[in-house]
């Protein structure tokens, strides 16, 4: 996978926009083909890019090439670019997710200027994102992130106190509860990596007992699609695949 991202000037503008527009075809019909092959409706599936480090152009580029669905980690440079696309396309060309770790600190923030969080794990988050949306916008769509290989260090509701956290947070007025993200810890082998997707399914048919609306799981990235879809992952999010590899993070 090449590294497009020290795109300068116009003309590698327009490289950068060929090759995303193409990367973007390659992943969609990956994705078509892989829901056949699993026997989904490949309408059923959303395909989220995830964009979190990536230039204004890359986005642009993604969007002239259709791509609606935009996932960003990090809150002041997801916002910065949702205001830059908002002010040249206006409001319906995207839909932004935020799929990051969250400080209650920036959930003001959050609520305000994305359609869906995909990352909610604990109640004083989710109070905060209700608390501050909009009232002349629709109630925000969350998703619960499960940590569903019970990892320590990472993020995510544990399966055991999934329960009473969706309640709670069905039961706020700014939010609309939709579904559950998981990130499992990596896994090369295919079996593997559907055991978690499968566990993720089975805890979403349990709330659905207790819930209506629910209707969303947020699973499978570029490294792990065909497993995440083999089990009902009706959004996948996708980075590297469309947008090439990020530069590492800064320590
Ligand atoms: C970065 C990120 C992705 C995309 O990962 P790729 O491997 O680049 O496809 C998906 N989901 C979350 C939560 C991420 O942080």
């Amino acid at each position: 996978m090449s590294d497009y991202t020290n795109s300068t000037g116009s003309a590698n503008n327009a490289d950068l926009a060929a090759q995303i527009g193409k990367s973007l075809q390659k992943v969609r019909e990956q994705i078509n083909s892989l829901a056949t092959k699993h026997k989904r409706a490949p309408g059923d599936i959303t395909l989220l890019a995830v964009s979190k480090t990536k230039p204004i152009e890359a986005i642009r580029a993604a969007i002239a090439a259709g791509q609606h669905a935009f996932g960003e980690n990090y809150p002041d440079e997801a916002i910065e670019k949702i205001r830059t696309v908002h002010t040249e396309m206006g409001m319906d060309k995207s839909e932004w997710h935020f799929i990051g770790a969250i400080q209650s600190r920036k959930a003001r923030a959050l609520a305000q200027n994305f359609s869906w969080v995909h990352s909610v794990d604990r109640l004083k988050v989710a109070k905060k994102l209700s608390e501050h949306r909009p009232p002349d916008l629709p109630p925000l769509n969350i998703c619960l992130q499960v940590n569903i290989d019970n990892e320590p260090t990472k993020s995510g509701v544990l399966e055991d106190e999934l329960t009473s956290l969706a309640a709670e947070c069905a039961a706020l007025p700014g939010l609309q509860l939709r579904g559950l993200m998981a990130i499992p810890a990596p896994q090369e082998n295919f079996d593997a990596q559907r055991a978690a997707f499968a566990r993720l399914r089975t805890c979403l048919n349990d709330l659905k007992a207790t819930h209506t609306g629910l209707d969303t799981l947020s699973m499978g990235m570029s490294g792990d699609l065909e497993a995440a879809i083999a089990e009902g992952a009706t959004i996948v999010r996708v980075g590297t695949a469309i947008f090439g590899a990020r530069a590492p993070k800064q320590p």
